[in-house]
């Protein structure tokens, strides 16, 4: 018999390709033949990488599927969710993303994998892989936590016996006491009436208890509560095999993933080199965030207020802004020049938090953010927004204690505003020059340790990822 075959299927935005692509890397060095399918304008993300491993020796392909963005009042160029061009196209791309299924079913059909790991939001994919008795395991992209909140909330929706949405509730059933608010919550879980998102995200449920299993970007001594839970009490087959991230071993992998950087990363380097360890707070908010422009402004007066020094990744595509940062403090960019890099569009992330000069994370808990800093030991300022980064945020500030929160309180995905500059500085300086900052570093530096031992051989998820590879196979054996 030859080697496993798995076709990779992620959605089309930065924070699932960049770990999908991590993963078919894992799967490829242990020997699998590794395919990704994407569509064309997103194939720069993995062509690059999958080129290099590919002269390595090991097997990674790249499939396209043309994407009918047009076919659903798209523009053209709209083939990822930071190009969605408003709240309400979201449910567009999602429509235009089922019309992949025909597609896909074909290269099934044609290609028969072993397995075929597609991305939660492609709930169709379920069916498409069972017509050819392929087994499905689906990725989240997101902490076993969260998906053992979310699940809480939407059955005992605690969210309702409080009398308003700023008071506290505890989310009930899970292994920690963990509190929230309604307004912290995301409105697909609070809704009662049905909307075209609501729509999608029931479908997506119900394809979690028809798929073989789930695969995560996680490790077990990350979230152990969490990984039994969601076993025992959701009952979910599920499989950890991370951190991902860690796979990249190289600068320029470090460097260049998802997007080509706007800075070139050895200026970048030189520049954190001329800094003290753990001397720089680095800000970013992944790849989809868009906070408004007075909240840029709090948080360049903020940020300056801490007098840390610090790199700070500025992306904002807002047309009425255009460029022209009218937000920002006047003359804060030269005041700040010696303290500061600015980093317009995509930062090489991976490789500064990697940096012995980082000190801080400034991050709005987008799991791979979360992670990327946990297997760096670099402690964190949480700032969530939407998704469900208010919930990956207790589990750095409440259960492992390596954050601190700024105080985010409303869920939304545009505009995000409200954070005053005196607890940006506050919490920037809590987590880098407070009493607790050492105690906290600490506590980063003992799971650094662990996401490190997790995917060696003998690891929890070296171990995890084994007994996969283990269960595809008597699966091709038996069918
Ligand atoms: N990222 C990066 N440079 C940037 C912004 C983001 O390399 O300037 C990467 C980051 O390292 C992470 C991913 O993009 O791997 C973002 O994923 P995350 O889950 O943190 O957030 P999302 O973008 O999905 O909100």
């Amino acid at each position: 018999m030859g080697e496993l075959h798995v076709f990779f299927f992620p959605l089309m935005a930065q924070g699932h390709m960049i770990p999908t692509l991590d993963m078919a890397k894992l799967f490829a060095s242990r020997g699998v033949k590794a395919t990704i399918i994407t569509t064309p304008a997103n194939q720069p993300v993995f062509s690059k990488p999958a080129d290099k491993y590919t002269q390595l020796g090991f097997q990674i392909q790249i499939r396209l599927l043309e994407f009918p963005a047009v076919e659903v009042g798209l523009p053209e160029d709209c083939q990822s969710v930071d190009k969605i061009p408003s709240v309400e196209a979201r449910p567009r791309f999602f429509k235009a993303c089922a019309m992949l299924q025909e597609p896909l079913e074909q290269i099934l059909r044609e290609t028969r994998p072993d397995c075929l790991v597609a991305d939660m939001f492609f709930p169709w994919a379920t069916n498409a892989a069972a017509k050819f008795d392929i087994p499905r395991l689906i990725f989240h992209g997101t902490s076993q936590l969260s998906l053992c909140a979310v699940h809480s909330l939407r059955i005992h929706k605690p969210f309702k016996n409080v009398s308003s949405d700023s008071e506290l509730f505890t989310i009930p059933n899970l292994p920690h006491a963990l509190k929230l608010t309604g307004s912290r919550v995301s409105p697909f879980e609070r809704n009662e009436f049905e909307s075209p998102m609501t729509e999608i995200m029931s479908r997506v449920r119900e394809s979690e208890e028809t798929s073989y299993g789930v695969i995560f970007n996680s490790f077990y001594e990350l979230e152990p509560d969490y990984a039994e839970h969601y076993k025992n009490v959701l009952g979910r087959r599920a499989w950890s095999v991370g951190p991902l991230s860690l796979y990249n071993r190289d600068v320029e992998d470090k460097a260049e993933r998802g997007k080509k950087s706007a800075i070139d990363e050895h200026e970048c380097l030189e520049w954190l080199d001329s800094k003290n360890p753990h001397s720089v707070v680095y800000i970013c908010f992944g790849s989809v965030a868009n906070l408004a422009p007075s909240q840029l402004h709090e948080m360049a007066m903020g940020i300056e207020a801490s007098g840390i020094d610090f790199v700070w990744v500025i992306r904002n595509k807002r047309e009425e802004d255009n460029g022209s940062e009218k937000w920002m403090p006047k003359g804060f960019e030269e005041r700040t020049k010696r303290k500061g890099l600015i980093i317009r569009g995509w930062a090489p992330q991976v490789l500064i938090l990697d940096h012995e000069a980082a000190g801080a994370f400034v991050t709005h808990c987008g799991w791979n953010s979360i992670l990327e800093a946990v297997c760096a030991g670099v402690p964190m300022v949480t700032w969530p927004l939407f998704a469900e980064q208010f919930v990956n945020e207790k589990l750095m500030t409440d259960i492992l204690q390596t954050g601190i929160g700024v105080g985010s309180k409303e869920w939304k995905i545009l505009d995000n505003d409200g954070v005053k500059k005196e607890a940006i500085a506050e919490a920037i300086k809590k987590v880098m020059i407070s009493e607790e900052s050492e105690e906290m570093r600490s506590r980063a530096k003992t799971m650094k340790d662990k996401a490190k031992k997790a995917i060696e051989e003998g690891g929890s998820s070296y171990l995890d990822f084994n007994s996969l590879l283990d269960e595809l196979r008597a699966y091709r054996a038996k069918h």
